[in-house]
């Protein structure tokens, strides 16, 4: 049975308590991995940034593979230290300094790339480049929505991407349904649509109480509904691990 990674957890860790909810409902679950930022790429500079290094102090102790963001090169080693993957988000796709680095410092360490929010495929797989040439091609792809016109949903999500991406390369492929839909209630939809298009993860984004979180709120699943979905995506025929 084809495996599917699911990538689920805050948008940012914000307390001990707040992970530590959510990591024991995917412990419970039986998955192995949770995801958060502790450095956040914000559009405001007066919006919340994250706990930074000491939000990867709380993650030392969280007993689950670790997946989050990095933003600048001198985070590279920290997260390698405490964290399962590497993210790089849809704002770095084009920061062509950081992918280099990355590449070069990482050896073959899981490296998870989201596509940018205005880039084609084409543009995409190049960037990718710059993180193999340098050295790591441990790198999983991710599709997490572009910009056009519509505006009912945060981004809109490119679905066709991962047949297309399967076709040109040989990475596997994540979608990240939470910020493409920007909206909760459509979350299982297009998490459902990824699975049957051949995802090999989801990223979701999951919160103790979406209401009151710092960041990302009206997209974030609440730990009911996190459940719920991962009930209903086991009726696929794939491993959820
Ligand atoms: C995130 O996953 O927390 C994030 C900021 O996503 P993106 O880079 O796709 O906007
Ligand atoms: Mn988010």
């Amino acid at each position: 049975m084809n495996k599917v990674k699911i990538f689920a957890g805050p948008c940012a860790l914000e307390s001990e308590e707040q992970i530590n909810e959510v990591a024991d409902v995917i412990k419970s679950l039986g998955l192995s991995w949770i995801r958060c930022g502790v450095y956040k790429p914000r559009i405001s500079p007066h919006s919340f940034q994250g706990l930074g290094d000491s939000g990867l102090e709380i993650l030392k102790d969280i007993d689950l593979d670790i997946i989050t963001e990095v933003t600048e090169p001198n985070q590279i080693e920290k997260v390698m230290d405490t964290c399962s993957a590497i993210q790089i988000g849809s704002r770095n796709m084009y920061n062509y300094a950081l992918l280099k680095e990355i590449g070069k410092r990482t050896g073959d360490f899981p490296i998870l790339f989201k596509r940018g929010m205005s880039a084609t495929i084409s543009e995409y797989l190049s960037a990718s480049e710059y993180i193999s040439s340098a050295g790591n091609k441990n790198i999983m792809l991710c599709e997490r929505g572009i910009r056009t016109f519509e505006d009912a949903t945060r981004f809109t999500l490119d679905i066709s991407a991962v047949p297309i991406i399967h076709k040109q390369t040989q990475y596997p492929i994540c979608v990240d349904v939470s910020h493409a839909a920007g909206r909760s209630d459509l979350v299982p939809s297009m998490a459902k649509a990824a699975i049957a298009s051949g995802a090999d993860a989801l990223m979701i984004e999951v919160h103790p109480n979406p209401m009151k979180a710092l960041c990302d709120g009206p997209q974030q699943l609440n730990l009911e509904q996190f459940k719920v979905l991962i009930d209903e995506l086991r009726t696929f025929d794939k491993e959820l691990i």
